[in-house]
């Protein structure tokens, strides 16, 4: 600081900006905002290159044309497919049992909602009903209880526990049928079997919703589901840095139509995304095993703490659908635990301040364990007599496990329900 910019130049010296080099003139036939294409290597990249490119470039209309009807098939324009979405989607049907040669298969969608909007604007058609499970997430319902309505497409609901109760509901113009494997924050467990069985006597498709289950714990076209979703922001991708969705179909027709709503209608990837989500999968099975381990424990942990009123979570025998959840899920329950105290707001503010390690943050699936409150987050716009209904008060909470320590985690919580109960 005080030092002049020219200090210790010899007054006799140039001034420096004088030094800088001049401009050349252009060559001839060079021209710095054309492409030049990297020089070829007899060796290839370990990691799948990031193709940020929103398009590509060919190599004449014949080119085009077979790139376009399948012949030679070719990226053309990033909306309409990039390197980095196949890859992922291929990972991802790998993990949900699809064979891509078969015309089976994913497409990656720019969000989890972007991927049920596709499925639902691919399937549906004038006079068309829709059939939704009583509890799905916040914006599913959403679009459920207005923007289909509003958009010319009756919705109902049933619950999705009972197939009766679904069985009931169906309509002859019931063209979908919308259900989670697991609901949040309650964590009940649909009766997929039940509620395919039903709609295939009606001629309905039956579209699952597998984030919170995964497909390590759950693959839904084993059971015989029309379409499966994810929202990939959550536990496969894994690390809260890319906002994505999977939607597949069996039938090569139907998936081929669900891309096709996906590309029409702007629902498509971002490629740094893709490769984000593509590095986040290659951890995915270590991580999954890691915190539904964690959560088992901590849920039994919690259930013995005094303080707490109730624990959800479906790997406990008190679980309501423990027995359901057992047949469906081979051993693995999941990293998401809910519980309750038997607290209102001041406190709940309390309990999120006190466990000040566990990132209060209206999400899930991330490396590390976070923490949320529905009745301000997910579940601020349900009416409150239903959210009562569900058992869900200004005390529950929802942790989403990670795969830290678990003592550490225990310690944590213990920390915070002090923070929230000790006056
Ligand atoms: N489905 C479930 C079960 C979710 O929990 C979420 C988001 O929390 C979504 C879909 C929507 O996914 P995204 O946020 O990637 O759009």
């Amino acid at each position: 600081a005080g030092v002049p910019p020219d200090a210790g130049v010899p007054p006799d010296r140039p001034p420096i900006a004088a030094a800088a080099p001049q401009p050349t003139a252009a060559r001839p036939g060079r021209s710095l905002v054309r492409r030049e294409a990297p020089r070829a290597f007899p060796s290839t990249p370990l990691v799948t290159p990031l193709y940020q490119s929103a398009v590509y470039v060919a190599e004449s209309p014949d080119a085009l044309d077979a790139a376009y009807e399948g012949r030679a098939p070719a990226p053309v324009y990033a909306r309409e497919g990039h390197p980095n979405a196949q890859v992922l989607a291929t990972k991802i049907d790998w993990l949900e049992g699809l064979e891509r040669d078969a015309g089976e298969g994913g497409i990656i969608t720019s969000s989890g909602m972007g991927a049920i909007a596709a499925a639902a604007l691919a399937v549906l058609s004038e006079g068309d009903h829709v059939l939704g499970a009583t509890q799905l997430y916040g914006r599913t319902t959403r679009m459920l209880r207005r923007d289909l309505p509003r958009l010319g497409f009756p919705v109902t609901v049933a619950d999705p526990t009972d197939a009766a109760a679904i069985a009931a509901a169906i309509r002859p113009e019931t063209r979908l049928i919308v259900v989670e494997t697991v609901s949040n924050p309650t964590l009940r467990v649909a009766d997929i079997p039940g509620i395919i069985a039903a709609a295939r006597e009606a001629g309905a498709l039956v579209m699952v919703d597998n984030t919170f289950t995964t497909p390590r714990a759950f693959r839904p076209f084993e059971w015989g589901a029309d379409i499966v979703v994810h929202s990939v922001t959550k536990l496969l991708a894994g690390h809260s840095d890319a906002t994505l969705g999977y939607v597949a179909a069996r039938d090569p027709e139907l998936r081929a139509d669900i891309e096709d709503a996906a590309i029409t209608w702007g629902l498509t990837p971002s490629p740094f995304d893709c490769w984000l989500a593509e590095r986040g999968l290659h951890s995915f099975a270590l991580r999954y095993d890691r915190v539904c381990e964690n959560a088992a424990e901590l849920a039994d942990h919690l259930a013995d703490l005094p303080q707490v009123e109730q624990v959800l979570y479906p790997g406990r025998a008190d679980h309501p659908d423990h027995a359901l959840a057992q047949r469906l899920f081979g051993g693995q329950w999941g990293n998401i635990v809910t519980f309750r105290l038997g607290i209102g707001r001041p406190r709940a503010n309390r309990f999120v301040r006190g466990a000040g390690g566990l990132a209060f943050a209206p999400t899930l699936g991330d490396i590390a364990t976070t923490l949320s409150h529905p009745v301000s987050s997910s579940h601020r716009s349900m009416p409150r007599t239903e959210r009562v209904e569900q058992g869900i008060t200004e005390g529950t909470f929802r942790l989403s496990v990670g795969i830290e320590d678990i003592e550490l985690l225990k310690e944590e919580l213990e920390r915070a329900i002090a923070a929230a109960l000790d006056d």
